[in-house]
């Protein structure tokens, strides 16, 4: 949006193809809610600002996957349990297919909590799968 937003050219030279007219409308309705109060979105006073600058920048936002995260069980030792809670033997998961300490939310506010996860538990799946097998596969 350019420098020309009084109230006949508003909005008219942004490039986002968004309507002038309704943009100029949505706008001008905002800010008269950030002189008293947004009835229309109940939006709390304190992060009410008012768009009144020279000039401003858009940025197209649309929904997408993060990703998956869980639906292995697995037990203190990696290894992967079934539904009643009993090992099966021999099988190990880690990393985002095991992780449940996210469920039901992933805490963004908690930076590499799950990298950290995925990392450790599959250091500790690794190294018990290898037990596993130096045990369960003996040479004759
Ligand atoms: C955009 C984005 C940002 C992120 N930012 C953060 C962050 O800031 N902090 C944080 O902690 N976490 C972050 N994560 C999450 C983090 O990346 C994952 O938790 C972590 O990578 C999980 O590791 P993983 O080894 O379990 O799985 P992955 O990293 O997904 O590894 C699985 C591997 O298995 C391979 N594979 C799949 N199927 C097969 C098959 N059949 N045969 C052979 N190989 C196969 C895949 O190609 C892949 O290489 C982010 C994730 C995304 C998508």
């Amino acid at each position: 949006m350019n420098k020309e937003n009084d109230s006949t050219n508003f909005g008219k030279n942004q490039k986002t193809g968004i309507n002038p007219d309704g943009l100029k409308e949505t706008m001008e309705s905002y800010n008269l809610a950030c002189q008293s109060q947004d009835k229309e979105f109940n939006k709390s006073r304190k992060y009410l600002k008012s768009i009144n600058g020279p000039r401003y920048y858009a940025l197209k936002f649309a929904p997408s996957a993060y990703g998956s995260l869980g639906g292995i069980k697995i037990n203190h030792k990696t290894e992967v349990v079934d539904i009643q809670g009993n090992v099966i033997e021999g099988l190990y998961a880690a990393g985002s297919d095991a992780n449940s300490i996210c469920d039901p939310d992933y805490v963004f506010v908690l930076p590499g909590n799950t990298l950290g996860f995925a990392v450790n538990s599959g250091r500790m799946a690794g190294k018990n799968a290898v037990e596993f097998i130096k045990t369960a596969f003996v040479e004759e």
